[in-house]
């Protein structure tokens, strides 16, 4: 069994279309796929409807949050999305994402660069990120690649452009996950290259909150970062997954570049009663 819980589509900032996303899977040797993408389940309906026979998909999100000042990302899976808290919660981010988006076009609108809100709205299918963003100074020629674009000059974080979004409590989130019946799994906790990472006190606080495990091996750890998190997450009594965060053209990692053992998957599946995994 090959299992890949971490991939964003269209409906967020990747660039695969939902409803391609279990023939991609198929043709990676994948027989399990999440579809995650940040603060929305709109892709899930366009997902489910095109699973070629034998890709197994996982139903997700992933969540903005944030612990102690610093930006985090949780992985949602399996949850109710009808369940109207948590619901509530990702409609206030996705709307939050829209504002914070408006608000660096203005101010890249005001330094001359040429990007406009019509845009950056057009390249967004979905939830609008910061990748929308960099693909418009991409295209006005103000970066080279799309990583430039996440520097101290441009939209990085805290940067010259950049604009803040809403977060949520990772605690509070926690429990509005379990409550409409989903598991949470901390994405990229030790992700040191994209900016400050939170302390192993802050997963201990998730962990008695009710989180089920930490995403470990992912393109963006370290083998420290992987070893530190493996052992962090035996002392808790954590599980431990990988997945590649797959982002179709706005990112290099391919699709099933990371995976997750079958134990875990089905300790995963086990914990969770919103909505049940859909077969193809
Ligand atoms: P946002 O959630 O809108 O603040 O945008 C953050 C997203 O931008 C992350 O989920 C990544 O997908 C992407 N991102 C962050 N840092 C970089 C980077 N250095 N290069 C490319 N993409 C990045
Ligand atoms: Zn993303
Ligand atoms: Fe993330
Ligand atoms: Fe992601």
């Amino acid at each position: 069994m090959s299992i890949d819980l971490h991939a964003h589509t269209a409906a967020s900032d990747g660039t695969t279309p939902p409803g391609e996303l279990g023939a991609l899977a198929r043709e990676a040797g994948l027989d399990v796929v999440a579809i995650t993408d940040h603060d929305t389940t709109a892709g899930w309906a366009r997902a489910a409807a095109a699973l070629p026979p034998g890709v197994s998909l996982v139903r997700g999100a992933e969540v903005s949050c944030s612990a102690e000042g610093v930006s985090l990302h949780l992985l949602a899976y399996l949850f109710d999305p009808g369940e109207p808290a948590f619901a509530a919660a990702r409609a206030a981010l996705r709307e939050s994402r829209r504002t914070r988006a408006q608000r660096m076009v203005d101010s890249l609108a005001a330094a001359g660069t040429g990007v406009t809100w019509e845009q950056v709205q057009d390249l967004a299918g979905g939830t609008v990120g910061r990748p929308h963003v960099a693909q418009a100074l991409l295209a006005a020629g103000c970066v080279p690649t799309l990583a430039d674009a996440f520097t101290p000059e441009w939209i990085g974080t805290g940067g010259r452009h950049w604009a803040g979004k809403l977060e949520l409590d990772v605690q509070e989130a926690i429990g509005l996950v379990r409550a409409a019946g989903g598991v949470c799994v901390f994405a990229h906790p030790g992700a040191s290259a994209r900016g400050r990472t939170v302390s192993d006190a802050a997963v201990v606080a998730m962990a008695g909150a009710g989180l089920a495990g930490l995403e470990v091996d992912h393109v963006d750890h370290t083998e420290q970062a992987r070893s530190h998190l493996r052992g962090l997450a035996a002392g808790l009594g954590l599980l431990t997954t990988g997945s590649s965060d797959f982002h179709g053209g706005n990112k290099t990692v391919a699709l099933g570049a990371h995976t997750t053992s079958p134990e875990v998957y089905e300790a995963l599946v086990g914990q969770a009663s919103g909505v049940p995994v859909v077969s193809g």
